[in-house]
């Protein structure tokens, strides 16, 4: 991906937008049993450097602690899953099914494979890790 690129997003209805104006990291799919509640299937998540990643709009945007570490982003109009954001990190993570255009970005890793739903399979091609460790860096900008 090019970098100078703006890449923008929204929910459904419009009333969340952000924008990002650095790298975004390839998708990670999580497969907790959270995020799959959270999703209704499970997450599938690019992310940004928070220093470049800004809000556009945010008349919708809810904030819910779903746990100690972190905090998820949605929208309070139409129920989109837009943001995973880690306390005390530098970065945000994107829903991928959010971007105005994911050209050029693969899900490269699947984590928590261990817990993902019995009623479907992981597709090959990417790694698999049980648990929640991975390194997929958000690249140079
Ligand atoms: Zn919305
Ligand atoms: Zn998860």
């Amino acid at each position: 991906m090019s970098t100078g690129t703006i890449h923008t997003g929204r929910c459904e209805c419009g009333a969340v937008r952000y924008q990002v104006t650095g790298p975004l990291r390839q998708v990670v799919a999580c497969h907790c049993s959270q995020c799959r509640r959270i999703t209704g299937h499970y997450l599938a998540a690019t992310a940004a450097r928070r220093a470049q990643f800004a809000l556009t709009r945010a008349g919708g945007l809810k904030w819910y602690a779903s746990s100690k570490d972190a905090r998820r982003g949605f929208c309070a109009e139409c129920g989109s899953t837009l943001f995973w954001e880690p306390h005390g990190r530098d970065y945000v993570s994107i829903a991928a099914g959010t971007l105005d255009d994911g050209a050029g970005l693969k899900i490269v890793c699947h984590i928590h494979a261990a817990d993902k739903g019995a009623y479907y399979d992981i597709e090959a091609g990417a790694m698999q890790v049980p648990g929640g460790e991975f390194s997929v860096p958000i690249p140079a900008a």
